[in-house]
């Protein structure tokens, strides 16, 4: 077995891992780096093996740091079939055309800027176009399905629930008497609206994320509380309510916890206007696979209700419609891209509304401290957005409990059904990483960070004593809500 991966090592974005196995050479994930400059450099590396050489890529689900790279490795020569679930194939086609949209955006953006210094050379040109989405779309085989195993050669691949966002799989495979398993991202077992994660066999070698193996999250009905308690507050001051977030699972968990705060009377129905395309096309996603969702969601789905509609839910399609919100008089509550506010529709909401004492931003998601969100939260009394000054008289409510991600408790929990494998840790913070390595040695567990950059074999000890020397540490905190969260 080798092993090689292309990004998630020793950071939380660009998850992507190569394999040779069975005879087969497979890359599980192929996920953008986001973050920094630094960080998204690293998309233009090349890949340690030939694009066109690979047999198959294997998704574990569609959020952009763990697909955001395929139509770049189309664009390298693959052209095999990339196997998924149907719930992520679904979301992986919005996912990677808003990605080719925005990368298309900041390309003009920052030619525009650049023709003024005569610097225009130097903008680099976007990673890929929609033609190449297209044409990695057309990959796709969602052929995965949770419980039951696919062959390719003389490799078993099966593909069981993790409980992060809609259809996220772990995988485990299988080939002459050796067994590994890829974890994805794992869920919090509270998240809102996903089912647990399955336990997963015993096995040799397993890779597992570590976004939070430091920490232990609040309970859900907690944060729903404080959630309900923001918003009254926020309805008494008479303004606009913005709730900042990603597209993908925060949004639908915002729409389904209003929802029943609304119907139950914890909440007064104020009008709750939907302003991100993505998110209302995710969305539709959720509603389609509603199957796939914890029962009580599944039951108001049988019942012919959608679970996502607020009775006042509005959603608005075009820009100009979301600028005539500015205009609207009255408590309202606006959900809308992106989570972390550094780009998306939120931006003008907030141009409009910080200012105003009676406006209130309720914050439901991670803020990297660099982000705008991140500023706001931390108490700046004045930000820039989109080239103006504008003060923040606003309320600030921070719900720091609604995650997508396992806590510590819960990565133990599956990690224990391994059985012995040895642990290669992924997706998470140096320090994180170190913190549960100690964890998970206290447990007798052999445990190692997978090294960026290189090759191992995951069935032997690659550092003995589990510490590679010389790891980064630093900026990676600030990339972990890209991950989404
Ligand atoms: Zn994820």
């Amino acid at each position: 077995m080798h092993l090689q991966s292309i990004g998630a090592a020793e950071t939380v974005t660009g998850s992507g891992h190569y394999l040779e196995l069975g005879g087969l050479k497979l890359l599980i994930d192929c996920g953008l780096f986001q973050g920094n400059d630094e960080q998204e450099a690293r998309n233009r590396e090349p890949f340690p093996f030939e694009a066109a050489a690979l047999d198959a890529v294997l998704l574990t689900h569609a959020h952009l740091d763990h697909v955001g790279r395929l139509p770049l490795l189309y664009r390298r020569g693959f052209r095999g079939p990339v196997y998924c679930t149907p719930p992520t194939a679904a979301l992986v086609s919005t996912v990677l055309l808003d990605s080719a949209r925005l990368q298309q955006d900041g390309y003009t953006r920052e030619l525009k800027w650049a023709r003024r210094t005569g610097h225009e050379s130097q903008v680099q040109l976007p990673l890929y176009d929609e033609e190449d989405v297209h044409n990695t779309l057309a990959l796709l085989r969602p052929q995965l399905e949770f419980g039951r195993e696919l062959t390719l050669g003389q490799l078993k691949i099966r593909t069981e629930r993790a409980g992060h966002i809609l259809g996220s799989a772990f995988l485990t495979l299988t080939s002459g008497g050796e067994r590994i398993v890829f974890s994805g991202d794992l869920g919090n077992r509270e998240s809102g609206l996903q089912q647990d994660f399955t336990l997963p066999q015993e096995a040799d070698a397993v890779l597992i994320e570590t976004t939070y193996a430091d920490r232990t999250h609040r309970p859900l009905d907690q944060t729903v509380q404080e959630f309900a308690r923001a918003l009254n507050q926020s309805v008494r001051l008479g303004g606009k309510i913005l709730i900042p977030s990603f597209a993908i699972e925060r949004t639908q968990v915002i729409l389904y916890t209003l929802k029943r705060l609304m119907d139950s009377g914890e909440v007064p129905r104020i009008p709750v206007f939907l302003d991100s395309p993505m998110a209302a096309r995710a969305t539709n996603e959720y509603f389609e696979y509603g199957d796939e969702l914890i029962p009580e969601v599944r039951d108001i789905l049988r019942g012919g209700e959608d679970p996502f509609r607020p009775s006042t839910l509005h959603v608005v399609t075009s820009s100009q419609e979301s600028q005539r919100l500015n205009r609207y008089d009255g408590s309202a509550i606006i959900l809308a891209g992106n989570g972390m506010m550094t780009g998306g529709r939120i931006q003008h909401h907030l141009k409009h509304q910080l200012w105003k004492p009676s406006t209130s931003l309720v914050v439901v998601s991670y803020q990297s401290p660099s982000s705008l969100g991140g500023r706001i939260v931390e108490g700046a009394k004045e930000v820039r957005i989109m080239g103006e000054e504008i003060a923040v008289k606003a309320q600030v409510h921070t719900i720091g409990g609604f995650s997508a991600h396992a806590d510590q408790d819960d990565l133990l929990a599956w990690l224990d059904a391994t059985g012995k494998a040895k642990v290669w840790l992924v997706h998470g913070e140096v320090n994180v990483m170190e913190t549960f390595l100690g964890v998970l040695s206290g447990r007798g567990r052999e445990a190692d960070i997978v090294p960026r950059g290189e090759a191992v074999d995951p069935l032997s000890t690659h550092f003995p004593g589990g510490r590679p020397p010389g790891l980064e540490t630093g900026p990676v905190r600030e990339m972990r809500a890209e991950a989404g969260e």
